[in-house]
């Protein structure tokens, strides 16, 4: 027997609907190129992304088309979530970092039909027009005052584009399983792989990501995604902040600078910001530098790489602010952990509670996981086994766009492989290990590069670290760890071999320490450890 309740559809107009309604008076304040800064309200946002809805219906787009975005975080950014998913277009946002030969993949690929650009990535474009020569037009994010010269063709300035339609457009009803955004991984080998979001996923993550025990979102928060728009949707802040209510504020340009981001936390009385730790990093130097505390600020969420013990220490003892870390990929919307304390575990010393932030996380209802060895058997949560970690749920994707013949990244019973080796201990805290790719094997047993990072960048001298796995005619491959000295600061060798002891099983630590000036980096921030490797293919371990 079939249940007798309504079957509404998931769709993201819902959120445009229920945001201008219920939070309509609420402020969406964005640091921009032209303006910095600028504000309006949800309101204010939401007719204007019909208003965008108009002009595209205009622009001769189908259903499922794909619109591209190339801009920082910003208000006609978020405007562009809406009006392009909201009216059943792709909305696929493309990460600006990305070197050229990926932009005019990834464009193709995707078969873009308008792109909008802020005026700063014009001459990104520019470079590659000739390559690109499916895209029909531009719109620049910017107004008339502001329109720079450009050599592209068919190019329209976003402000008069919008300001010419009414705000009058009914959304449509559609299917909730059809597509609404486009993100390609930045992967470090291969061609970047497109993950397509669909209404479904999106909201379901969206309602997941608000809950007190995920992001802790509420109409009396005021958010700083400090996490770029064109990187797995922010992770799902655009919806979720709408969602509940909260005031948004958009960093635009100004993503990587400590100071700018302590004046906009500050200013904006922000509650909770998300980010990389790279990103938190500026910001606690330079609050360290300038005297600074922030008073405001409740809660940061860190994710997309493991986060040092240091960071969530100083966050927590100098700011009183709580570390929430998480963990996820494009592939999962991005949300697949996080780490908050369970009942349970009050009696835990400040020191344990450290330890245990160093986690992931917890698994948030709508994401199963598990871990498997080498032959595909599943492994304990004993917080000591460790394999390699799947995924199934409900905003995970089931295939990449348009890859025929697949990415061989599923099994065949249904679970999606992370590529992440992990543990996960009694309590169902993930810790991430390593990258299947990564993990050095020393003779049969697996060492984490990603716990001997940790180590070392709680080293006051070290700025950055990396650990990769070098030929050894004994053990097969022993680890070397590749340092970025702290600026001003020195320490030797010795020294930092010495700083593992006692912290790593002795079998795990480094063979060698190689000091470079800086690590290769892919373009949302990871180091690249292909490279590394290639860069020390000839690298002799001392005997
Ligand atoms: P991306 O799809 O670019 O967002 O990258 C996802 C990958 O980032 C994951 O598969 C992990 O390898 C890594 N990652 C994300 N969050 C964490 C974390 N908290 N700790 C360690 N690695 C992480």
């Amino acid at each position: 027997m079939r249940g007798l309740m309504m079957n509404t559809p998931l769709l993201i107009s819902a959120i445009a609907e229920h945001a201008a309604r219920y939070h309509g008076g609420r402020e969406i304040v964005s640091v921009t190129a032209d303006n910095p800064r600028h504000r309006y309200t949800v309101a204010e946002a939401m007719a204007r992304a019909r208003q965008l809805a108009n002009a595209l219906v205009k622009l001769g787009l189908s259903k499922g088309d794909r619109v591209a975005t190339i801009a920082w975080n910003d208000y006609r950014h978020l405007e562009i979530y809406y009006g392009v998913s909201g009216s059943g277009y792709v909305c696929h946002t493309i990460n600006p970092r990305l070197f050229a030969e990926q932009l005019v993949f990834i464009i193709n690929h995707a078969q873009d039909r308008w792109i909008f650009v802020d005026p700063m990535f014009l001459p990104l474009i520019e470079k590659i027009a000739d390559k690109i020569t499916g895209v029909e037009g531009f719109v620049v994010l910017t107004d008339e005052a502001h329109m720079p010269d450009t050599s592209l063709q068919n190019v329209r300035c976003y402000e008069t584009l919008v300001g010419a339609e009414s705000s009058d457009f009914a959304w449509p009803e559609l299917d909730e399983n059809s597509a609404a955004a486009l993100c390609y991984t930045s992967g470090t080998t291969g061609d970047p792989k497109g993950v397509l979001y669909s209404h479904r996923s999106t909201l379901l993550h969206a309602y997941a990501g608000v809950a007190p025990d995920v992001m802790n979102l509420s109409s009396r928060d005021n958010v700083l995604p400090v996490v770029p728009l064109f990187h797995v949707n922010a992770w799902g802040i655009p919806y979720s902040a709408l969602m509940v209510g909260a005031k948004l504020v958009l960093p635009g340009p100004k993503m990587g600078d400590g100071e700018t981001l302590y004046a906009l936390m500050d200013s904006e009385d922000v509650t909770l910001a998300l980010g990389v730790p790279t990103v938190w990093l500026a910001l606690l130097q330079y609050m360290a530098k300038a005297g600074k505390r922030l008073d405001k600020l409740k809660s940061t969420i860190i994710g997309g790489a493991a986060v040092p013990r240091s960071m969530i220490e100083e966050f927590r003892d100098k700011h009183d602010v709580e570390v929430r870390q998480g963990w996820g990929m494009t592939e999962m919307s991005p949300l697949g952990t996080v780490n908050t304390a369970k009942a349970g575990l009050e009696s835990m010393s400040g020191d344990e509670q450290l330890d245990l932030a160093t986690k992931a996380g917890r698994g948030i209802f709508g994401v199963e996981m598990r871990i498997v060895d080498a032959d595909g058997v599943e492994q304990p949560w004993d917080g000591v086994a460790y394999g390699a970690l799947q995924v199934r749920g409900l905003w995970i994707c089931s295939d990449y766009f348009r890859l025929e013949g697949g990415a061989g990244t599923h099994t065949p019973d249904g679970w999606f492989e992370t590529g992440d080796v992990a543990t996960i201990d009694p309590h169902g805290y993930l810790a991430i290990t390593d990258r299947t790719k990564d993990v050095i094997k020393s003779g049969g047993e697996w060492i984490s590069s990603i716990e001997l990072e940790n180590v070392a960048t709680d080293h006051s001298a070290v700025a950055e670290a990396a650990v990769i796995g070098v030929a050894h005619p004994k053990w097969t491959e022993r680890p070397l760890l590749v340092v970025v000295k702290a600026e001003g600061q020195e320490v030797s060798k010795d020294d930092l071999l010495a700083w593992f002891d006692g912290k790593v099983a002795s079998w795990c630590v480094p063979d060698d320490v190689a000091f470079v000036e800086e690590l290769p980096h892919t373009a949302t921030g990871k180091v690249k450890k292909i490279e590394l490797r290639k860069q020390f293919a000839d690298y002799r371990l001392p005997d």
